[in-house]
């Protein structure tokens, strides 16, 4: 049985995460912890792999302490920059078990999307045109979803590796009509009352079309994602600091 310990476990995600781990015939939960309680609760004796999902400006110090007690953790917590990973890099260096240590953090845990972006980035050299129209729920603040902004920059590293020049697009006069633009590719944003996250991207060529699409029907999306991720750091992922899911997906 894998113990797993929860961190943010009153929250939307985390409370996912605890009902996941409850409902998982090879995991037991060990720790649920929220804000305000003792991380120091939570230690190797206890634990073998702690969930993270936070806030972004708990979520540093968070991995930083529980890397210092020893434990592999999984985090979901939004808002990494290159810095703070390097942190963690060094936090795991310096840590119990120096160099044998896993972290693993994801930017999204639905497979469905991981994928949509990996199929996207493979099929985008074959066609002539790329777009990415990006749906969710009216309440998201940000647009376009962090999500379609990776697509696009992949979509167009992946054009560009294949010496394509810019897209054919004769428009004159725009208003907006035509999204953003990110590295040269089209992305966007429909706000709708009844979805949740969802993601088309359409590829052209004369006479054909191409359509990747994912959909996230709600919070019970990510979890299969994030058990395939404690799974692994309970198993044989590579010790030292991880990011994205593709890394667990035998791409
Ligand atoms: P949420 O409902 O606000 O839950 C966050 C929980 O963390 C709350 O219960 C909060 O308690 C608690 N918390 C705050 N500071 C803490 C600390 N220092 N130690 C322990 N717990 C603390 O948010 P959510 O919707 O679950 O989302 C959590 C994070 O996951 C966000 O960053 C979100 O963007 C991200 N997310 C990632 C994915 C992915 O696929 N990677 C998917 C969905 C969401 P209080 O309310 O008392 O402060």
């Amino acid at each position: 049985m894998i113990r797993v310990s929860v961190v943010g476990a009153k929250g939307r995600m985390g409370g996912h995460v605890v009902e996941a781990v409850r409902g998982a015939a090879d995991m037991e939960l060990a720790l649920a912890l929220d804000a305000g309680d003792d991380l120091t609760l939570i230690s190797p004796e206890n634990t073998d792999v702690v969930v993270e999902f936070t806030v972004p400006s708990a979520s540093l110090g968070n991995v930083l302490a529980l890397v210092a007690q020893g434990v592999d953790v999984v985090v979901g917590t939004t808002g990494w920059t290159e810095e703070r990973l390097e942190q963690v890099r060094q936090a795991i260096a310096a840590g119990p078990r120096p160099g044998g240590q896993k972290v693993f953090v994801a930017p999204n845990f639905a497979i469905s999307a991981v994928l949509a972006d990996h199929f996207a980035v493979q099929a985008a050299k074959y066609f002539e045109s790329a777009e990415v129209i990006e749906m969710h729920h009216p309440d998201k603040v940000d647009a376009p979803s962090g999500t379609a902004l990776h697509t696009a920059r992949a979509i167009a590293a992946a054009r560009r590796a294949a010496g394509m020049g810019p897209m054919p697009d004769a428009t004159q006069t725009d208003g907006g009509s035509r999204g953003q633009v990110v590295d040269g590719v089209h992305v966007h944003a429909v706000r709708l009352r009844g979805l949740n996250a969802h993601e088309e991207v359409l590829l052209g060529n004369a006479g054909e079309q191409l359509v990747i699409r994912a959909d996230s029907f709600d919070r019970g999306s990510f979890m299969p994602g994030v058990l395939l991720a404690v799974r692994r750091l309970a198993a044989d992922a590579p010790a030292g600091l991880t990011v994205g899911l593709d890394s667990f997906l035998d791409l």
